[in-house]
């Protein structure tokens, strides 16, 4: 049987082992619209859930309706919420998760190494990240002491779109336990673990004007590029009226012909905000700026969207156990702070119902939703030892 000491050795030997995994899970695309290739994934993880014992119930997630920039609504069909247990009846619990959804609708280059780094979509956010949490609980079940800590993992398939569909699962978790570990990326290279986040949510504006021919009847058209614009001018104003909140306007289309009076406009917004006094001041706004413009001057303007994540504040516990979780990275020489971020995750939504959770538990990368995300390879085997060092404490009543 394995003391501690042999699970730390025996996860520095594994680093070529998570690399493998790793480089099998990233080639795999499963954007968030990839259903198909989010099974591939899923199926990957399974294997290695079933090897460490644990029950797994999987369920199907209800979809979600995109408005796309077209002004086109479908119903987008996500992939399903799995939740795998092993010793639910244990004194002490722990929930970990994480997302098996990228931000990548196709992988456009292959995974790679590059120097210290592997580079590649989803290879930080998040599954090299899954891999730690994986690596981290094969140590833990090598431990005599395992049967004191039963654990939970839930992956859920939209967090990339806001975890619409996974909510109320994750509310259902949040309620069981006290504490959870999720496997987002760290907010930088050093390591960072996040203090507060921010709310977000997103909201797409359709602009319908009259189309015209703009050589014969210009002045019967009514331009919905010209009229979107306006609007969106204004909501970009508010960012200078309020502090606490982040508005970007950050998609815009119209149009179709250059002789054509555009009849379509549509723009996407992303909201950040600290607060909910001013989530309710926005959507105020936004909602009598819309009806303002709607029906006037024969426009129609209509607004789709809301809030999904709320802020993630940290109580006074979670404070003491993020730093604890400080205390213990420094004792494993790994020197980290807890930082606040505007990046939201499933993290939001659990702290809504008191479960404390430390939710950058996963690699260290940088670039994230971009082409070129990388994650340090290093940090596969000392973030799994900083999970398995957390679990320890955790156990014997250290963390929390
Ligand atoms: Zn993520």
């Amino acid at each position: 049987m394995y003391d501690s000491k042999n699970s730390f050795r025996w996860l520095n030997e594994q680093k070529q082992s998570m690399m493998d995994l790793l480089i099998k899970l990233a080639d795999q695309n499963s954007g968030t619209k990839n259903a198909r290739g989010m099974g591939l994934v899923a199926n990957i993880i399974k294997e290695k859930l079933v090897e460490l014992g644990a029950d797994i119930v999987q369920q199907k997630l209800p979809g979600y309706t995109d408005i796309d920039l077209h002004g086109i609504k479908s119903n987008i069909e996500v992939y399903d919420f799995i939740v795998a247990t092993k010793r639910e009846k244990s004194d002490r619990s722990l929930l970990l998760g994480g997302h098996l959804d990228t931000v990548y609708e196709k992988n456009e280059k292959k995974v790679a190494v590059e120097g210290d780094y592997l580079i590649g979509p989803g290879v930080a956010d998040m599954k090299g990240g899954l891999v730690v949490m994986l690596y981290a609980l094969q140590a833990f079940e090598k431990l005599n002491i395992k049967n004191k800590i039963g654990w939970q993992i839930f992956l859920d398939s939209d967090e990339e779109i806001g975890s619409i569909g996974s909510k109320q699962e994750l509310t259902k978790l949040a309620k069981k336990h006290q504490l959870a570990f999720i496997f987002e990326p760290a907010i930088n290279l050093r390591g960072d673990i996040s203090g507060n986040r921010m709310g977000s949510g997103k909201f797409t504006i359709v602009v319908v004007g009259k189309s015209a021919h703009v050589g014969r009847d210009f002045n019967n058209g009514k331009n919905a590029i010209i009229m979107l614009a306006a609007i969106v001018q204004k909501i970009h104003n508010w960012n200078s009226l309020a502090k606490d909140i982040i508005i970007n306007v950050g998609k815009i289309f119209g149009g179709d012909a250059v002789n054509k009076i555009p009849d379509l406009a549509v723009a996407k917004i992303d909201v950040r905000f600290s607060n909910k006094d001013i989530a309710d001041w926005f959507k105020n706004k936004i909602n009598s700026l819309i009806k303002e413009f709607d029906q006037s001057l024969g426009y129609s303007v209509q607004l789709y969207g809301k809030f999904t994540r709320p802020v993630k504040k940290l109580t006074d516990k979670a404070k003491e156990v993020s730093a604890k979780v400080q205390q213990i990275a420094n004792s494993l020489n790994q020197h980290i702070d807890v930082v606040d971020t505007g990046g939201c995750c499933d993290g939001n939504n659990l702290a809504e119902f008191g479960c404390i959770t430390i939710d950058t538990l996963g690699v260290l990368g940088d670039n994230i939703h971009s082409s070129s995300e990388r994650m340090l390879i290093d940090s596969l085997v000392s973030r799994s030892q900083l999970v398995l060092e957390l679990m320890l404490n955790y156990q014997q009543g250290k963390l929390l």
